[in-house]
């Protein structure tokens, strides 16, 4: 199968290097001859998503932080003047203080619970609004999530309740934004190792249990990931919208550790 994006231009949130399942997606979408234009989040991690951009054959990359929304407007200024219209987007976006992803989430701050709420959730649906606009044609919006968000994960803490906002958000967007042919959903993946993976107190034994304990007896790769999001944001997928879906070897389907594991 080949060419499947063909025609197709899309926008690429949250690259920062070439772990990011942003990265994992992007290349897979232009392996099917889709046209991308990425943001980056300050001058630093620029530096990085140009060449891996200018590798896919694009030069279209804009700062963006989702932080200010003036920035997130320029954005979908810059692509409303070069493309005039888009077919999808991928909010590949999260964000806490790495001292409250451990311990308990009670201990959760007023302001850092903000702060994740707005950049890890909100963010997603001030772009889908935009977005929407200049999907004249229909158009396909996918986010990322992580099943913290409907079981409790050590450490996940404010995240978990981000992610489970951001779930409700997926769903209130489809409802939003069908009648106009554009499908929202949202991957959630299994843990991998990346920036923000990192951030995570103990990442480690979760990517380590999950090996062990999920029905595939491995993690997932941004190139898994890339796969799934190949099927929803093309028209592999025109009949589905409101998803959350998991890719994550299996694991959240078990209840309890592997019979291996037991006999152990
Ligand atoms: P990553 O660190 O490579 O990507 C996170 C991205 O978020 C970075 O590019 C960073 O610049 C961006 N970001 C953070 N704050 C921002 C802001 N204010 N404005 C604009 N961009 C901002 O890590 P990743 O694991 O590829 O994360 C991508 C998404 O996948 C996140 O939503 C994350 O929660 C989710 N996810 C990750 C895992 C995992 O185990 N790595 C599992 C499930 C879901």
């Amino acid at each position: 199968m080949t060419g499947i994006m063909n025609g197709k231009r899309g926008l690429i949130m949250g690259v920062a290097n070439n772990h990011s399942i942003a990265w994992g997606i992007a290349q897979k979408l232009a392996g099917q001859g889709a046209e991308l234009a990425f943001t980056y989040q300050g001058e630093a991690l620029g530096k990085r998503v140009k060449p891996l951009a200018a590798e896919l054959g694009s030069d279209f990359v804009i700062p963006c932080d989702v932080e200010d929304i003036a920035s997130v407007d320029s954005t979908i200024e810059a692509i409303k003047e070069k493309w005039g219209k888009l077919d999808f987007v991928v909010h590949a976006i999260g964000f806490s203080d790495k001292n409250e992803l451990k311990g308990l989430y009670a201990d959760t701050s007023r302001d850092n619970f903000s702060r994740t709420m707005v950049i890890s959730c909100f963010s997603f649906t001030e772009i889908a609004k935009r977005a929407a606009e200049l999907m004249t044609e229909g158009g396909s919006l996918l986010t990322l999530t992580y099943g913290g968000s409907v079981r409790i994960m050590p450490n996940y803490n404010v995240m978990g309740v981000a992610k489970a906002a951001l779930e409700a958000s997926v769903r209130y967007l489809a409802g939003d934004y069908g009648p106009r042919g554009i499908r929202v959903n949202a991957i959630s993946a299994g843990p991998i190792r990346t920036l923000a993976g990192a951030g995570i107190s103990d990442a480690r034994a979760m990517l380590s249990w999950q090996q062990k304990n999920a029905p595939l007896r491995r993690t997932v790769t941004i190139e898994d990931v890339g796969n799934s999001a190949l099927y929803l944001l093309s028209d592999l997928s025109s009949g589905v919208t409101g998803e959350i879906h998991y890719v994550d070897a299996g694991y959240n389907i078990t209840s309890m550790p592997t019979l291996e594991r037991l006999a152990k």
